[in-house]
């Protein structure tokens, strides 16, 4: 059986309603909607520059699952939260390699539990997801 794909027109609607609900609607947003090279080794991803109140965030709809998209969007979002603290530990964390995977293991943990709180607490009208 084919999997389902996501529409880009889904993935606008959850950003949309997402961008304002995490309070980053102050955030110049650029979201990419196609496929992401292997080599990335990523379903999506979230490049932030706070300073600057920027970010892009994509989307492969080749690899997320509509059931896994809501998910993915909030996840990526909140990246620009965490951004800035990330940013500031992994300048500590040097060039020492072990420290800088401590960096982002603790950046993902903390983005994985914001994510499903928020998504627990305030998923989607059902008018977003069709
Ligand atoms: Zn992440």
């Amino acid at each position: 059986m084919p999997r389902r794909k996501i529409g880009k027109r889904r993935v606008l609607a959850l950003a949309r309603l997402w961008r304002e609900r995490l309070h980053l609607g102050d955030w110049k947003l650029s979201l990419l909607v196609e496929p992401i090279p292997e080599a990335e080794d990523c379903k999506a991803y979230c490049q932030a520059m706070p300073e600057y109140k920027e970010m892009t965030v994509a989307v492969d709809p080749e690899a997320v699952t509509p059931e896994e998209l809501e998910s993915t969007i909030v996840h990526e979002l909140l990246h620009a939260h965490v951004e800035h603290l990330a940013g500031l530990a992994l300048a500590m964390a040097g060039d020492d390699p072990i420290k800088r995977e401590v960096v982002r293991l603790a950046e993902e943990s903390l983005v994985v539990s914001l994510e499903r709180a928020f998504v627990q607490a305030y998923a989607a009208p059902v008018e977003v997801l069709s």
